[in-house]
């Protein structure tokens, strides 16, 4: 099918220009150029032209830069990606310099390009509708706006109101976009928009000079030398600097870029604003979050670890089996996806607790305007709190989320699965413990299946599924299927101590014990751990995990006889039983752990220093960085060479929403794609020559070189 613009004028001099493009969504490529460009010239020549309305065939308006191309740019291409840009750009100019009005008529999501292009109409209506969403989220694939929108978002709205959905690539539905001054109108069927967008141009024909062609234009707020935007002119980028820790290109290209779009005239901006792109498009970051954040999030939702042949099924009625802190959370998410919830603990007021913990939420969404009184009460009716086995009867799926113990999940899981429908599934929400050994006490073990949130689950997006050696794919399918009716990312693992997210975290845990073990100052490990990137330090995040909760996991393993064959946790081992056994120190919730928590904040807890730091030991910054980098990165890469990651893009969807790698990086896998895979394994050679061998590096890298191929 070859793409089209259809032209159509009508009896009153008004063009319609509907884009239909060859591919499943309207997109900013080669063939884009050439049908935007043949349509603007007609425009152009139009004779009795009295208007414009610019529509799309498609269900989504207009999607955006085409990411294929753009994830292909290399320096050898710069410059012809630069000018392709610049055409770009020319034609949006031309098409908002046509002496009559043109109206953008918006069916579907507009973000990105898509909303470029509406910036360039001079009038901007939308359908109020779910399915269309506006904004420019660049930024969120490490890439600014570079088809005119930082500039013409700055001179529509000024560089302090545009900054929000510029530099976090904010996305809105159509009311809140009328309400920003993002559009001018809305309508409430898709029908209306052309004959809205005819009646307006009918009305105003006069209107068609952008604000920014205006004489005397002024940016709104001022531009960048008037003393109004002073403080923000200051502020701003020392906020990002603490956001970004210098760690992301694209938010401080973009501040560039909009800065000069308030201080230069507004071609020269555009100039600026493609060279900004230009340059972007070339880094690593871009490359990273494009693979990942686009087109391996794209795969992972679309099903390709989820069996073919099984049909998807909804589950309807849902058995939560413990309603403490995990329990509450899985019972709020299900609810709100519609299912039906009986929630069980071991006695109804426990139950009852746990139910509480969604009324909690509910109140705070209603404050902040996002759920109603009735919304809430029809929430709070799907949970059903019980203290018997027998309101479990009729179970599409039971989730468990009783206290880390072996018996008592072997005891639940013999009282309940008989009360499960037929084909139910009975899944553990076990952070520790081998799925494939749990399943040995069911009568049923194809039926058994990890379910591995994360904590706060409410926040969390990552569901972990992890496949027990008898887990048929009908149960795979469903514990799929449900993560995605909770509106939740699953990536799909192979059994394994730790399976993959607990056990790669698990490695940066352990360095930063190495780390103060060896004699370094906590503090200098800890800030270092977060220069990486990282959303806190090695240090402070166990103090949150619980050092108790370490504990605990050793003890139940030893009993389990249990072993660990990858790693050796000595020193972890040790330095648990410094804090915790001899100090009573298990975390941030247990009386503290590296660190002593009040009510101003947090300070390190002196008996560390007085126990491990050694003032004449020091190692390169750098040498720190990339130990708490790497372990986890080789982690990951044993888990792909072993196949508990099943897929690259597990393994990095799941680094990134599920254990805090961070997003520059792509994950722990493409992470090594632009590091370089002969430099990481360089690299790898010596840390591990200087630290130990735990920085081996994985002989999957040494394949992937031999054959020429990179993590994909
Ligand atoms: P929790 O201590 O907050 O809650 C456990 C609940 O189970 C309690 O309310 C308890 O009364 C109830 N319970 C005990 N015996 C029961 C029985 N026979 N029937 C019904 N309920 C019973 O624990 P949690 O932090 O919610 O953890 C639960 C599970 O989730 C554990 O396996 C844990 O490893 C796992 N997990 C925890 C986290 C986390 O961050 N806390 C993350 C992922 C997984």
């Amino acid at each position: 099918m070859t793409g089209t613009f259809e032209y159509d004028k009508d009896a009153d001099g008004i063009v319609t220009v509907t884009m239909n493009m060859s591919g499943p969504v309207n997109a900013m490529n080669d063939e884009y150029e050439q049908l935007m460009g043949d349509a603007v010239s007609k425009l152009e020549a139009e004779e009795g032209l009295k208007g414009v309305v610019l529509a799309s065939a498609k269900k989504v308006f207009f999607a955006g830069g085409d990411l294929n191309s753009l994830l292909a740019v290399g320096p050898e291409d710069a410059e012809r990606f630069f000018q392709s840009a610049e055409q770009i750009k020319s034609q949006l100019r031309r098409l908002e310099k046509l002496p009559v009005p043109v109206v953008a008529a918006i069916n579907g999501a507009a973000l990105g390009g898509g909303f470029e292009i509406c910036l360039a109409c001079n009038h901007r209506i939308a359908w109020d509708d779910r399915s269309v969403q506006i904004g420019l989220p660049e930024v969120s694939l490490g890439l600014l706006p570079g088809g005119g929108g930082v500039v013409r978002m700055v001179n529509l709205l000024g560089l302090e109101a545009a900054s929000p959905f510029l530099l976090e690539g904010k996305k809105v539905s159509p009311d809140q976009a009328l309400s920003a001054g993002l559009i001018h109108a809305t309508v409430d069927s898709a029908d209306e928009l052309v004959p809205a967008a005819k009646a307006w141009l009918k009305d105003n024909p006069d209107e068609h000079t952008q604000p920014w062609d205006q004489k005397g234009h002024k940016i709104p707020g001022g531009n960048a030398s008037s003393p109004k935007l002073a403080q923000f002119m200051v502020g701003a980028p020392t906020m990002l600097s603490q956001k970004t820790r210098g760690l992301m290109p694209a938010p401080v290209e973009i501040l560039d870029v909009a800065v000069n779009a308030a201080r230069l005239d507004f071609d020269t901006a555009l100039t600026v604003e493609s060279r900004g792109l230009t340059k972007l498009a070339l880094t690593p970051e871009a490359k990273n979050m494009i693979t990942t954040f686009f087109f391996q999030l794209n795969r992972i939702n679309s099903g390709a670890s989820r069996p073919k042949d099984v049909p998807r099924k909804q589950v309807k009625k849902l058995g939560i089996l413990g309603a403490g802190m995990m329990g509450q959370g899985i019972a709020y998410v299900s609810a709100k996806a519609g299912m039906d919830v009986v929630l069980k603990d071991i006695s109804v007021e426990a139950a009852e607790k746990g139910k509480a913990y969604s009324e909690t939420l509910l109140d705070k969404a209603i404050k902040r305007g996002r759920s109603t009184e009735d919304k809430k009460q029809a929430l709070l009716d799907r949970i059903h709190p019980t203290a018997s086995n027998d309101d479990l009867a009729g179970c599409d799926l039971i989730i468990e989320a009783v206290f880390e113990n072996i018996e008592l999940k072997n005891k639940i899981l013999r009282e309940t699965e008989s009360q499960l429908a037929d084909g139910g599934v009975w899944g553990s929400n076990t952070s520790t413990l081998p799925i494939t050994q749990l399943a040995e006490a069911s009568e049923k073990p194809d039926n058994f299946i990890g379910i591995h949130f994360f904590s706060p689950v409410d926040k969390m997006p990552l569901v972990e599924i992890i496949r027990g050696d008898k887990t048929s794919d009908e149960t795979l399918a469903l514990a799929f299927d449900y993560t995605q009716q909770i509106k939740k990312t699953p990536i799909v693992v192979n059994d394994s101590l730790g399976f993959f997210t607990s056990r790669t975290f698990g490695t940066y845990l352990d360095e930063g014990a190495r780390l103060v073990h060896e004699g370094l100052h906590p503090l200098r490990v800890d800030n270092l751990g977060k220069a990486v990137g990282f959303p806190v330090g090695p240090l402070t995040v166990h103090d949150e995990v619980s050092q108790e909760l370490t504990r605990k996991a050793n003890e139940t393993w030893a009993e389990m006889g249990v072993t660990d064959q990858w790693g050796d946790g000595s020193i972890m081992r040790e330095m648990i039983d410094f804090l915790v056994v001899q100090n009573g120190r298990g975390g941030r919730h247990h009386n503290g752990g590296y660190f002593d928590y009040n009510e101003a904040g947090k300070t390190l807890w002196p008996g560390l220093l007085d126990r491990f730091h050694k003032a004449d030991h020091n190692i390169p910054d750098q040498d720190i960085k990339d130990r708490l980098l790497f372990r986890q990165v080789i982690e990951t890469l044993k888990c792909l060479q072993t196949g508990v990651l099943r897929t690259v893009a597990d393994g990095n969807i799941g680094s990134i929403m599920g254990i805090g790698a961070p997003a520059h990086t792509g994950g722990y896998l493409q992470f090594i794609n632009t590091y370089g895979l002969q430099r990481f394994a360089d690299r790898c050679a010596e840390l591990e020559a200087a630290y130990g061998e735990r920085f081996s590096c994985p002989q999957i890298v040494q394949d992937k070189i031999s054959a020429d191929e990179t993590f994909a």
